[in-house]
């Protein structure tokens, strides 16, 4: 496949709280959520599968799940997860039908309905909950504004948030991902949510709390002051002036690359700055990504192929390695071309082999791996 070309930094009218979250650590990231072509990097399925859940929840905090019983809400949420994710699948990289063929052929796909379901049964009784009252807004407008999102400092800041708790005084953000090892809400985590307190506030809600529910049904929470809501949301607002003022650079000048930047970068396989300082060292935070020029081409049988390649750049080692379980169809998506002998190429999140090796073998990763063709020249 062909790397996308990248973003001159141009003005962004206004910061969410995952542009804040990329901008903090790398403004060209920022830029490249803002005006990257990011329909030319395929998303990583739980990604897909991530978004349906959060539009199921956003029907559910909008109350716009039909039905008098909570089964019928239920049966709402799984045919809005079905519809949602068949129009993220037509629309997305055709390197995700090359693996996957179909949307309900998706790793997890039944676990993420039925947690989008179950999750959404929850939202719909938190936000309308009759009785509950908070500033001057009641349950049924707290629906109605998750439903088209918050704004403040003049439309600078927005965030569209899962649901707002009124009797608990409480933001609440619903995660697909797994709760941190020694449990809580991350660092990450607790911004966005004291963004999403901030909103609240300047849209007529007390909010002094802010609650992640995660997929696995665990919870973790953190206090949430008004002047801790306050500096978050000067962080972020001052995270788009720096944005901003850079209008007009070269994406990699933006770019300050580390391997907490980097991890789970989506135009990590476009980005120079990336290739020009990984090394091995960043693997552990970032995954294995290599850059090398192909020896060979190796038939592993129908349809399976490797490549014996000279790794020259990125976070894996230096020297000859061996990528097993491709694909021609993955390699072929979009367009691309089965590299040759002397071609350059990407590839970017392979497993690393179990153990040190002088020439190892890295396998290709279902739902993760992509190979770009690199100009030699
Ligand atoms: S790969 Fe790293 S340096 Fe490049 S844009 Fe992403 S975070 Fe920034």
């Amino acid at each position: 496949m062909k790397l996308p070309d990248l973003p001159v930094l141009a003005p962004v009218r206004r910061i969410s709280p995952s542009l804040y979250a990329a901008g903090r650590l790398c403004l060209a990231k920022a830029a490249w959520l803002a005006h990257g072509d990011r329909s030319a990097i395929p998303d990583h399925p739980r990604a897909l599968l991530g978004t349906a859940v959060h539009h199921v929840i956003e029907k559910a905090g909008a109350g716009r799940l039909a039905g008098s019983t909570a089964e019928e809400r239920l049966a709402h949420a799984r045919r809005e997860f079905d519809t949602k994710i068949e129009e993220l699948f037509s629309a997305a990289h055709p390197m995700l039908p090359a693996k996957f063929g179909s949307a309900e052929r998706l790793p997890y796909y039944n676990l993420y309905k039925e947690r989008a379901a179950s999750i959404a049964a929850d939202v719909a009784e938190v936000t309308h909950m009759p009785s509950g009252r908070a500033g001057s807004g009641s349950g049924r407008s707290a629906g109605r504004l998750v439903e088209r999102g918050l704004e403040a400092e003049g439309g600078r800041l927005y965030g569209r948030i899962d649901a707002l708790d009124p009797k608990d005084n409480a933001v609440v953000d619903y995660k697909t991902s797994r709760s941190p090892q020694e449990g809580g809400v991350r660092d990450g985590e607790a911004r966005q949510l004291r963004v999403y307190a901030y909103l609240a506030q300047k849209n007529g809600f007390v909010i002094n709390k802010g609650v992640i529910i995660r997929s696995d049904r665990s919870r973790g929470e953190i206090e949430i002051s008004p002047d801790e809501a306050e500096d978050e949301a000067r962080a972020a607002i001052s995270t788009l002036d720096r944005l901003n003022e850079r209008s007009g650079e070269e994406f990699a000048s933006a770019a300050t690359p580390s391997p907490e930047a980097c991890a789970f970068c989506p135009c990590l396989p476009a980005c120079p700055r990336f290739w020009d300082e990984a090394d091995s060292s960043w693997a552990a935070e970032t995954g294995v990504h290599l850059e090398g020029t192909v020896a060979e081409l190796r038939e592993a049988g129908t349809g399976i192929v490797g490549l014996d390649i000279t790794v020259e750049r990125g976070s894996a080692k230096r020297g000859a390695a061996h990528v097993e379980r491709l694909t021609t169809a993955w390699l072929q998506a979009r367009g691309g071309k089965l590299p040759t002998p002397g071609s350059r190429v990407r590839i970017v999140s392979v497993r690393a082999p179990s153990e040190d090796s002088e020439n190892p073998v890295y396998r290709a990763h279902r739902e993760s791996t992509s190979v770009w063709e690199v100009d030699n020249g």
